[in-house]
């Protein structure tokens, strides 16, 4: 970021300080001209499949696992609640005023908290870079909504707000680096398709970790048959035929545009023949400074 303030590239349009989990953080708006970069292999596709018991799965059978210390950090974080509750806290009806350690027990849980979301958030923005930066097309499913609704355990609920942050970076970095997103159309059955001969089971639970067909004996673990099946969407739904000139078509087709924090520009004339374009876009960075 330094290098590209001395460039003149970058341009620091505003700062904002905020106290949140026990650290202070500087947040800066930057404008940076940035030229638009290509992923490693254009016209591979890759399927996601967001998963419970791992970050995601990848349709080429790559699992991605949950960041390392997450686990460890969750047990701190049920540790630091059991502290506090076992503390003098406030009481509104006799007014009561809360003890010192039940409010230095109520720091270290927000820090606790704080932790876990970051390790999280760092695991997901590791693995959204990687994967814009490889792969031309990203397939995704859409939110099992009604899934959602039936299925109310925490799990469930985490895995499902991963996927909201997972599409979300997808979207503005397939964007900056020219590849595109597609969302699965809600009602296509990534987890109950078979990924070998097509064949759609009536149910499949969420126990069920292996997937096992019946008509052609195919059994594979569940999360990695959704991610193929959600690759093979592109060719089936017909969006391969659309694929002819990336460039062309790259705005139409990326799903994204919807991205808070970043403003894309195009230059007048298109995005013809072999000009790289480049975008100018407004981006937040966070630096925690100091500890309290
Ligand atoms: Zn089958």
């Amino acid at each position: 970021m330094s290098s590209c303030l001395q460039a003149g590239t970058a341009r620091i349009m505003s700062a904002t300080v905020r106290h949140t989990g026990g650290r202070w953080h500087v947040s800066f708006t930057v404008q940076v001209t940035r030229t638009i970069r290509t992923p490693a292999y254009p016209p591979r596709t890759v399927g996601v499949d967001v998963g419970i018991s791992n970050l995601a799965v990848l349709s080429t059978g790559q699992v991605v696992p949950n960041p390392r210390h997450l686990a460890a950090a969750a047990g701190r974080l049920r540790a630091a609640a059991r502290t506090m509750s076992r503390r003098q806290g406030p009481d509104r009806r006799t007014g009561r005023q809360p003890s010192r350690r039940w409010q230095q027990a109520k720091a270290r849980l927000a820090r606790a908290h704080a932790r876990v979301a970051n390790l999280r958030a760092d695991g997901l923005h590791k693995l959204t870079s990687s994967l814009a930066g490889t792969y031309g097309t990203i397939v995704v499913e859409d939110l099992n909504v009604a899934g959602m609704i039936r299925n109310r355990r925490l799990a469930r609920h985490i895995a499902d707000a991963g996927w909201a942050t997972l599409r979300r970076h997808l979207e503005y970095k397939t964007t900056w680096n020219g590849g595109r997103l597609i969302t699965a159309d809600r009602w296509f059955a990534s987890s109950k398709t078979c990924s070998s001969c097509g064949a759609v089971k009536p149910k499949l639970r969420l126990r069920e970790r292996t997937y096992t067909c019946e008509h052609c004996g195919l059994r594979l673990d569940r999360d990695l048959n959704a991610a193929i099946n959600l690759q093979q969407y592109v060719a089936r739904s017909g969006w391969e035929t659309l694929n002819g000139r990336g460039a062309d078509l790259k705005s139409t087709l990326v799903v994204a545009g919807g991205c808070e924090t970043t403003t894309p520009h195009h230059p007048p004339g298109g995005s013809d023949g072999d000009r790289r374009p480049t975008a100018t876009r407004v981006l937040t960075r966070a630096h925690s400074t100091a500890t309290a």
